[in-house]
């Protein structure tokens, strides 16, 4: 029998935090989603505070007692194959450029079976914290015999499937940087009929840009698939492969499935050819990708001070209307020794790299991790609203400004009305006086209270 769940108090600051909402789930969907008046007595409701994540009643009856409900994370940008990487490749320079070159060279050594423990620890990781929606881009060193490309795509894929109950995961080859050859094309369209979601690679790395684009936009055409591309990733103001991606996104007519990750060049040149390049990707309906942890690290790195922040032109691509996702990138691989897979903590990133932090941008940062990637990767029936799935997340925090700054571990991750993880139990101090003053205080400092004074 399906179970029946009915969330009360929930606060949904992606719809509106002037009331709280009784959420409503059968059959794995959301069925009603009720603005309440004032906060609701629920003395039959188990508080979610309190609840072990046990759903053996046929209907569950949950307090949320003001918590956010936010729909599941999506993370648009990831690379999933290389997570965990770092202690056996390594990056002393800590640039791009050598973290390209070792992975390259470390490819070959790594077994399928090692790959797919990296692909399937790092996606469980990102599920725990809240994620629904995995884009992953994958290694794909065709230069080192098909054989090597074909070990991360199989893995990939095996996982891909392995976890489709409890996530989606989209992939997306990396098409080689520096020759888009025959055999290169062909094998990408062999791991399109097995499976791959759409191509993927990084053209600004190449020296003749345009056409290796054009090649790749001729075969996912052909295909009938997405694509997605590293796009400028780069302190140099020329790098500016974002104007013949665009160019050809309008030409295919492909509103919707094109894709461009990075964008650091925008950052570093002018006002009026950033405007432009921004013009040009709206006028396309393209989608883009910030990835601010990688980025940060990465770039600005051949600078004497003042050195760059490496991180797009976040506002500047908002303001254009274009759907921006804040995204994971890498995670403790040679292209980033930091990330544990948490959108939260990449959407605090953002806001200290974009200098979002009043309170309509820190709503705007959450837009960036649910909202705006569910566009980017055309996630259906995304968000909480009557009749779509109930892929969800809750978190111990009643306001976006508490979210952002207590960034808290304790999240129940649902996914179709199933909870795949409920929170642990409060963690108490040894001391009860300690325990005594550390209520009374949060009681008193409450960021409920503050937020009424600041909106
Ligand atoms: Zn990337």
């Amino acid at each position: 029998m399906e179970q029946e769940v009915v969330i009360f108090n929930a606060s949904l600051p992606l719809q509106s935090e002037e009331t709280l909402y009784t959420l409503a789930i059968g059959g794995g969907k959301w069925t009603s989603v009720t603005a309440q008046t004032g906060e609701v007595e629920a003395p039959e409701a188990v508080c979610l505070d309190k609840w072990n994540g046990s759903t053996a009643d046929a209907r569950l009856l949950l307090d949320a007692k003001g918590k956010i409900v936010l729909p599941g994370f999506v993370d648009a940008h990831m690379h999933l194959d290389k997570a965990f990487s770092l202690p056996e490749v390594g990056n002393v320079s800590g640039t791009l450029g050598e973290a390209v070159v070792n992975y390259a060279a470390a490819a070959p050594r790594f077994s399928k079976e090692e790959i797919k423990a990296r692909i399937m620890r790092s996606a469980l990781q990102s599920i725990s914290y809240g994620t629904v929606v995995l884009r992953s881009h994958l290694d794909f060193h065709v230069k080192h015999g098909k054989d090597v490309a074909m070990r991360t795509i199989e893995a990939a894929i095996e996982v891909k499937e392995e976890l489709k109950p409890y996530a989606e995961l989209q992939l997306f080859p990396l098409l080689p940087y520096f020759e888009l050859s025959e055999a290169a094309l062909d094998t990408a369209e062999e791991s399109v009929a097995m499976g791959v979601t759409g191509l993927g690679g990084a053209p600004h790395l190449s020296p003749n840009p345009e056409p290796d684009i054009d090649r790749l936009f001729a075969l996912a055409d052909k295909l009938g698939c997405p694509v997605d591309l590293h796009t400028d990733e780069s302190d140099d103001p020329n790098q500016r492969t974002a104007i013949h991606i665009a160019r050809r996104a309008m030409e295919y007519g492909w509103r919707g499935k094109v894709t461009a990750g990075h964008l650091c060049s925008l950052a570093a040149m002018k006002d009026e050819d950033a405007a432009m390049i921004i013009g040009l990707m709206a006028e396309a309906g393209m989608g883009a990708v910030t990835l601010p942890g990688a980025n940060l690290y990465l770039q600005g790195r051949h600078d004497a001070f003042p050195v760059r922040r490496g991180v797009t032109r976040v506002k500047e691509l908002l303001a254009a209307g274009i759907p921006l996702a804040a995204a994971s990138d890498n995670m403790h691989d040679p292209f980033h020794p930091f990330g544990r897979g948490d959108l939260l903590l990449i959407a605090l990133v953002t806001a200290y790299a974009a200098h979002m932090g009043s309170p309509a941008e820190m709503r705007e940062v959450l837009r960036m991790i649910t909202e705006y990637p569910a566009r980017v990767t055309g996630a259906d029936g995304y968000g909480i609203l009557s009749g779509n799935p109930a892929h969800f997340v809750a978190l111990d925090a009643r306001t976006p400004e508490e979210l952002l700054t207590m960034l808290p571990e304790r999240r129940w991750v649902w996914r179709g009305g199933t909870c795949l993880k409920a929170a642990p139990a409060k963690e108490k101090w040894s001391s009860a006086l300690l325990q005594g003053y550390w209520e009374d205080s949060c009681e008193r400092v409450d960021f409920v209270q503050k937020r009424a004074l600041m909106l």
